[in-house]
């Protein structure tokens, strides 16, 4: 099965420890995500390409329940639709992101709770291609 990446230049991948591309601020060295044309805190364009941690700690998150409102990019149905955890996750002490986690059931997370980055399915295409987003989910998920 061919695998894409959702949007260029967001994380690293193919790789076995993909990382998230964030960008550095020329000017006042903040860390963003995603990089973007110019540093959202100053405005001064041509930030540097940062990669950002691939490990980070859960700040604070929700379920999203039911399938999103249009325009919404997943292929899921009502019907084929499952519930998934949205996190805000801590990486390092330069940025904060908003990711999917690979944990939908509120019991099996804590805040604070170390989580490393993955690249997960994310639809199918009609043409069989398989779209891929980033997510964190609990360390050691994906070994093994
Ligand atoms: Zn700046």
């Amino acid at each position: 099965m061919t695998q894409v990446a959702f949007a260029p230049d967001v994380f690293t991948w193919p790789s076995g420890e993909p990382q998230l591309i964030g960008a550095r601020c020329t000017a006042c060295a903040a860390v963003t995500f995603p990089l973007g044309p110019s540093c959202p805190r100053c405005g001064t364009p041509g930030p540097e390409r940062h990669l950002l941690p691939r490990r980070g700690t859960l700040w604070t998150w929700t379920t999203q329940d039911f399938l999103p409102k249009e325009p919404y990019a997943g292929g899921e149905t009502p019907e084929t639709f499952r519930p998934y955890g949205v996190g805000l996750v801590q990486l390092g002490d330069e940025v904060r992101v908003e990711a999917r986690l690979t944990e939908a059931d509120p019991s099996r997370l804590d805040f604070g709770m170390e989580l490393e980055l993955a690249i997960v399915p994310f639809r199918v295409d009609e043409d069989g291609t398989e779209v891929m987003t980033y997510a964190f989910g609990p360390v050691g998920e994906g070994e093994g």
